[in-house]
């Protein structure tokens, strides 16, 4: 493409919707459901075995599988959750929700992931018990060494929330040199996964919970709906066959049947997609590493075996120097790249909660720095090449 000539707007994200995901869609619509019916079990059992996990429930969004967790836990106005300044400020949120003690640790700079360095010392810092669970997060889809954070976990009595959103299809291999899958189950005790639009897999609005515990997997089931249970196995009366219970207090984050037939059909197309996002991080690694002024966010060694990368690319992460200045020079030219994330103890809300600048020194410089570049599976060679050109030219 002439760098002169107009074109369309290139995101750092999208959703990519085929004729097959309409029909699904639309033969939905036609059956007889339109909230709950057989296409979330068949979402949750087709998203269960794509990550290796036992057991998932589908639901709103990922903010309310985040929540869905949180409850789940037990988490309460007693609990203090450790995670990361660099992520969706949803992480941190789910355990406001409850009541409970959010405390940032900050990131590996290397990555961007939460340090398990630093989260060790925490918890060393402090009598057990102080510390109710860990929320780590597969930032950009670069996977967590989740073995490690279960041995400290299980160390100090803690649970392990997942937050994978950017990374369903990512992997690491543990100390054994088997391969995890995030959401896998086998370290975390929950995991969570996202569906809007920028992520992997796209249903509009849609999240999903994994898990291989089949007591947070019924507790997860009832929270979803109310706190109401239709199973007579779990009732504590039953007064005939209209009979339910309410036995504490829940939400409606229920995901609706069409949004699951869409997510199925996605689903089917995983593979593909996760296969061009890193075809598309070896172009950007082709054009970046080793360039002048351009740093490339590292990928932990755990996510790399002899098959390739277990990175999933939610993101493709760079850091500059002059951010706003590349940020703005390639807007002017349609390219609409992204900084991931403001960090979220930054936000007025935790500021006022009584975090201020200067907490997380590694967290904060990083934001300085980063850019996300446009990463989704069709995105067009030209397009990247555009991109590519486009980031030379303002860097030099
Ligand atoms: C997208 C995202 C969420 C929230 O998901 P929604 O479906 O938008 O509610 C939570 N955590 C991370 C890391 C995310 O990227």
């Amino acid at each position: 493409m002439n760098s002169e000539q107009q074109h369309r707007p290139i995101p750092y994200g999208r959703q990519h919707i085929t004729d097959d995901d309409i029909a699904a869609v639309v033969e939905t619509l036609q059956s007889d459901f339109l909230t709950q019916g057989p296409k979330v079990f068949e979402f949750e059992q087709a998203f269960a075995e794509y990550v290796g996990a036992k057991y998932a429930v589908a639901c709103s969004n990922g903010t309310a599988a985040l929540h869905l967790c949180t409850m789940a836990l037990g988490v309460n106005k007693e609990s203090r959750v450790l995670t990361t300044p660099i992520t969706f400020v949803a992480s941190a949120n789910c355990v406001r929700y409850c009541g409970g003690t959010v405390e940032f640790t900050d990131i590996d700079p290397k990555t961007a992931l939460l340090d398990i360095n630093k989260v060790r010392q925490k918890l060393e810092s402090k009598t057990k018990g102080y510390y109710s669970g860990i929320i780590p997060v597969d930032f950009a889809g670069n996977p967590v060494n989740l073995e490690e954070y279960r041995q400290l976990a299980d160390e100090h009595g803690l649970w392990i929330i997942e937050d994978a959103c950017h990374a369903p299809g990512g992997y690491f291999t543990d100390s054994k040199g088997e391969k995890q899958m995030c959401g896998n189950g086998r370290y975390a005790d929950l995991a969570i996964f996202s569906f809007h639009p920028v992520k992997h897999i796209a249903t509009g609005e849609g999240g999903m919970v994994t898990t291989n515990d089949e007591k947070l997997y019924q507790e997860l089931l009832k929270l979803r709906t109310h706190g109401i249970t239709r199973d007579p196995n779990l009732m504590e009366e039953n007064h005939g066959g209209w009979y339910m219970e309410m036995q504490e207090l829940g939400y409606n984050y229920r995901i609706p049947d069409m949004l699951c037939a869409l997510g199925i059909s996605q689903l089917q197309r995983a593979e593909a997609g996760l296969a061009r996002r890193k075809g598309i991080a070896k172009v950007y690694d082709n054009a970046f590493e080793n360039y002048n002024g351009i740093t490339v966010l590292g990928t932990s060694p755990e996510a790399l075996d002899a098959e390739g990368t277990g990175h999933a690319y939610h993101l493709y992460v760079i850091q500059v120097a002059d951010r706003i200045g590349l940020y703005d020079y390639l807007r002017r030219h349609n390219i609409f790249a992204q900084v991931h994330y403001i960090p979220a103890h930054l936000m007025p809300y935790y500021r006022n909660l009584g975090y201020k600048q200067g907490d997380y020194p590694e967290a904060e410089a990083y934001y300085a720095g980063c850019l996300s570049l446009p990463m989704y599976p069709s995105l067009t060679q030209e397009e990247q090449e555009f991109v590519i050109e486009k980031v030379k030219e303002f860097v030099g």
